[in-house]
């Protein structure tokens, strides 16, 4: 067991003052004035501290990803120790571009691993390409048979390197992640990779409206990555949709006109997007390439999972967003969103996935995941298994 006395909690929503108990990976009080027998456990003090749910990443390349400059370019395997260090504790692993030398099965391994390690970890099915390359043979299958896996993805529209799906095609893998999702009681939702391409969102505004599948089924990541796609975002968003901005960048893309997350929030929340349709995942191990006007590789860097809470304390501290409203971009929208039970929020039953938050420059001290300490005074207690 576990005490934590005298913190600030954020859950993500302010709650001031209090104290939260721990027992078998659980939060199983949240009130003030709780007290541990030592006999029992440990009690820590977190006076000046804020507490907050572990953070949710659901857009990682946990196996690597990238590939787009030929062999040499796939990037590495997601460390534990950088989920850490972001003070990440779930992780939803994707695969990229390339689904022929990355594959379901062996991003089910690394999924597993992260679990070993003191993770919580799940994946979505597929990658860019449409037909969707399962593990079982069918999206249903999948959702139904799998427990790690919630949804499709993520699968790529508007962009050069997609498999250009037709409207038919693209609304048989929503159809089929809806269903299995029904059927699983899991999100079944489609995370779909927007490019660059001129045709942004209307795809899935085709499907909203010519079909019966709701806007929810689908959350649209890389939403920030140009001027007129975050536009068309937010009004996918006002209307009841969910938006998914990508916190990894480089200079040279903000340059080249995309919106910087933080700055995408505040902006978002500006235009009267509802605080809980917007999330944050960090496209952590992809790669970044940067193509010409002809296509051809320029550069290549990597995504980092630490750029997740980077731009939330951006968000607050550059932008004035609300640290509880920021903080929910990354805690208990991703979790409603993709149907993560327990997770994203400090409340009784929860699971007890917690940061421990220095408020003065927002610096993650302290990360607990399923009742274990992971970080504790900035200091990494855990490593992976080959670290
Ligand atoms: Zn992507």
């Amino acid at each position: 067991m576990l005490l934590i006395k005298n913190a600030d909690l954020y859950a993500p929503a302010p709650g001031g003052r209090t104290d939260i108990l721990v027992a078998g990976g659980r939060i199983v009080r949240v009130s003030p004035g709780l007290q541990l027998p030592a006999s029992l456990g440990e009690a820590i003090d977190a006076d000046g501290f804020i507490a907050a749910p572990g953070f949710i990443d659901a857009h990682v390349h946990v196996t690597g990803g990238g590939g787009e400059g030929g062999y040499a370019t796939r990037t590495p395997e997601l460390r534990l120790s950088d989920a850490i260090a972001g003070g990440v504790t779930t992780v939803v692993g994707c695969l990229g571009t390339d689904g022929i030398t990355r594959s379901p099965a062996a991003l089910l391994a690394k999924v597993r691993a992260l679990e070993d390690e003191g993770l919580s970890a799940f994946m979505w099915t597929g990658h860019y390409a449409v037909p969707i390359r399962t593990l079982t043979g069918s999206i249903e299958q999948d959702l139904l048979f799998i427990d790690k896996i919630i949804g499709v993805g993520e699968v790529a529209i508007s962009d050069h390197r997609s498999t250009q799906p037709t409207f038919d095609e693209f609304a048989r893998v929503a159809a089929e992640a809806r269903r299995g999702g029904i059927l699983s009681g899991k999100a079944g939702v489609v995370n779909v990779h927007l490019g660059d391409g001129r045709r942004g969102l209307a795809l899935l505004r085709r499907i909203v409206e010519e079909t019966e599948i709701p806007r929810t089924q689908f959350v649209p990541t890389h939403i920030n990555r140009n001027p007129s796609l975050f536009e068309e975002g937010i009004a996918w968003a006002r209307d009841g949709g969910f938006v998914d901005l990508t916190t990894s960048t480089v200079p040279a893309f903000l340059a080249d006109g995309e919106v910087k997350s933080s700055t995408g929030l505040r902006r978002m929340l500006e235009a009267g997007v509802g605080p809980g349709q917007i999330t944050f995942t960090s496209d952590g191990q992809g790669s970044l390439p940067a193509f010409d006007a002809q296509g051809q590789l320029q550069r290549l860097e990597i995504g980092r999972v630490t750029s997740l809470f980077g731009e939330v304390r951006d968000a607050v501290v550059e932008e004035g967003v609300a640290l509880g409203t920021a903080l929910q971009v990354i805690t208990a929208n991703p979790a409603r969103a993709l149907k993560l039970r327990g997770k994203g929020q400090i409340a009784d039953g929860a699971d007890a996935d917690i940061v421990l938050i220095e408020p003065r420059r927002l610096e993650v001290r302290g990360v607990i995941a399923r009742g274990r300490w992971l970080m504790k005074d900035g200091q990494a207690l855990v490593k992976g298994t080959f670290e």
